[in-house]
């Protein structure tokens, strides 16, 4: 008996499942996890960078603009001198000294004539055929303030002028402004590793940088989009990406500089502005991932203990239980679903072991009961074949002697004593014939019945029984046809008494009931099997009775003793032959027309049988 259990092996084997479900959860949580911890930590350091950027955005303005609202203050002072005072010149200059800032200072009455002017370097506002053509003599002119651009001195030194007319003459005042403030704006204040800061003119000139050469090459960025942002904010813009003009990603933000239309940037590479988050990331991906393998490989083992070792022990303890073995106990460790199921277990393989040996139990007494019953019924057959032999012979001498009475010889009958002895004959034969029968197959039962297996002549065997029953055939008027099929070899092997038996008393129940008509006798060869075939044109087998008249002292109907005579015991003496042949028998019929019987045997010759001896050695 072969079983087969699924192997643990299988791909989808439910530790597998469980496995992969449970990654597949710890993935999605600590992904979400650090999902949330990464946003976080990158929303609070760009709000870090944001008030960073901002603040010192905020204080740079400041710082500019103050330096221009002292210079403003400083020209109001000058604005309500009075020019005509004997030492004029001395006290602006003296003023003018006190103001870091200012190079240089210029006042001119309302013709262009200087009326005061002061200067620590090289002076720039005195040159007397440029001013009535500069501009901040023009817009003095007309009574507005002058703010000028960003200018460089021959020593690079940026400086402005600043200008408002002198209202006690309708004159002007000018001032130069060292503006190196703002190249210690942008270069002070520094953040950062990359933290950078500039300043740019409503034209997008770059007025100041940290890197001075790029103020030198008269850097424009009038066409650049954070320009174009800053310019249309009305206050502190943040630009949280971009590439700024140096074509590096940057965070930055941009402010407008009061009482100027000047803008500063400031701005940090995003690689330093972001570096926590990234380091961040790193972290929590290194973190994540031995977490992961941690969760996976604790839980694993957990559900190993849990729950696997012991649905293998379940396993293995069945396969113990088909091997056979009923003694097999599984191990409670808890008393959860699979504890229940192992106690299920063991209750089960207790009561199958205490089932199989009650049934062994029953199983010893049946054998017992069942060679008592063999040996009675080998007592019987052996009975029988005792009593019908010991029957025979006084039955022998019955007959010998009504033959001897019948024959005239000895002693003289009347015709009522001939008919009575004559009927003494009759049924004195029929009782030998019963008899007989009862000794086949009684022997046959018994198993004493040992076929030979001896090379014979179907063809011979054919003609013996021909000859047998054809005065029989006369005497009704029946035709008798023996078929021998060429194929058949010349020689079978096989006990050829006990084949005549099953020929002869097919025959004779042919003849038996037949009125008129024919008989055929066939031997037929099919492959390597033999057919021996009796048919008829008689009275036909009904076809209820076709499964019972192979039965001992079964006849198509109980009265056909009284007309055809017989014992009911020939077919199945033929059927329990054939059976001992490994044979077969059929049987067709239709009332009123005929019946064919039909020998299946296997084929037997000396060629078949040193193989099958060979093949059996
Ligand atoms: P019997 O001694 O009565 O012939 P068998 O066992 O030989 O006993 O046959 C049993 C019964 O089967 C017969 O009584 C008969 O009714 C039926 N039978 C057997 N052979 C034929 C046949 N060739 N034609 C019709 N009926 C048959």
């Amino acid at each position: 008996m072969s079983q087969s259990v699924p192997s643990h092996h299988n791909i989808w084997s439910l530790r597998r499942v469980v496995l992969l479900v449970q990654a597949a959860g710890f993935f999605i949580i600590l992904l979400a996890i650090s999902t949330t911890v990464y946003s976080f930590i990158f929303s609070a350091e760009r709000a870090l960078w944001e008030s960073r950027q901002s603040d010192f955005a905020i204080t740079a303005a400041r710082l500019v603009s103050n330096t221009l609202e002292q210079s403003q203050l400083f020209m109001d002072i000058i604005n309500d001198l009075d020019h005509t005072a004997p030492n004029f010149t001395q006290v602006v200059s003296n003023i003018a000294s006190r103001y870091e800032t200012v190079q240089e200072v210029i006042v001119l009455d309302g013709n262009a004539n200087i009326l005061a002017s002061f200067s620590t370097d090289a002076p720039v506002l005195s040159n007397l055929f440029t001013i009535r053509q500069s501009n901040w003599f023009l817009s003095t002119r007309g009574g507005e303030n002058y703010l000028g651009n960003l200018q460089f001195s021959s020593q690079n030194i940026p400086y402005i002028i600043l200008a408002r007319p002198y209202q006690k003459v309708r004159g002007a005042i000018a001032v130069r402004l060292n503006m190196e403030i703002l190249n210690q704006v942008v270069e002070d204040i520094r953040f950062g590793e990359t933290g950078n800061a500039y300043l740019v003119n409503a034209e997008g000139q770059i007025l100041a940088h940290s890197d001075f050469n790029i103020v030198e090459r008269n850097t424009n960025i009038a066409s650049r989009p954070e320009f174009q942002q800053a310019i249309n904010q009305a206050e502190l813009y943040f630009n949280a990406d971009y590439f700024n003009f140096l074509d590096r990603e940057v965070i930055g933000t941009s402010l407008k500089i009061e009482g100027t239309n000047w803008f500063i940037f400031s701005e940090v590479e995003q690689d330093e502005a972001y570096s926590t988050s990234a380091n961040a990331n790193l972290l929590l991906l290194g973190g994540f991932s031995a977490l992961f393998i941690l969760a996976i490989v604790g839980s694993g083992l957990f559900l190993q203990r849990l729950v696997f070792d012991r649905i293998a022990q379940l396993q293995s303890a069945t396969q113990q239980v088909i091997a056979g073995d009923l003694t097999v106990q599984v191990p409670i460790v808890r008393m959860d679903e699979i504890g229940e199921l192992a106690t299920t277990f063991n209750t089960m393989t207790a009561t199958l072991s205490k089932n199989t040996e009650e049934l062994r139990h029953a199983r010893d007494e049946a054998l017992v009961a069942k060679e008592i019953a063999q040996e009675n019924s080998r007592l019987k057959s052996e009975f029988l074949s005792t009593m019908s032999h010991e029957l025979r012979t006084p039955l022998n001498a019955i007959e010998g002697f009504t033959g001897i009475m019948l024959s005239g010889m000895g002693v003289q009958l009347d015709a009522k004593a001939y008919s009575m002895v004559e009927r003494i004959g009759t049924n004195s034969k029929r009782l030998v014939e019963l008899v007989n029968a009862f000794l086949d197959i009684s022997r046959i039962e018994s198993g004493r019945m040992d076929l030979v297996n001896v090379p014979f002549s179907p063809a011979e065997l054919a003609e013996k029984w021909r000859k047998q029953i054809s005065v029989l055939a006369e005497q009704k008027g029946i035709m008798l046809t023996v078929n021998i099929d060429p194929a058949l070899p010349e020689k079978l092997l096989g006990d050829d008494d006990a084949l005549s038996k099953i020929g002869q008393n097919l025959l004779s129940n042919a003849i038996k009931f037949t009125e008129s008509g024919r008989i055929v006798l066939e031997m037929k060869r099919d492959a390597d099997e033999w057919h021996i075939i009796v048919s008829d044109t008689g009275i036909g087998i009904p076809p209820h009775a076709r499964s019972y008249i192979f039965d001992e002292f079964r006849q198509v109907d109980g009265s056909s003793t009284r007309k055809y005579g017989g014992t009911g015991l020939g077919l199945a003496i033929v059927h329990k032959l054939v059976r001992l042949m490994n044979g077969t028998i059929r049987v067709d019929s239709e009332l009123g027309v005929g019946s064919t019987f039909t020998i299946t045997l296997p084929l037997k010759t000396a060629q078949t049988q040193s193989t099958t001896e060979a093949v059996g050695s």
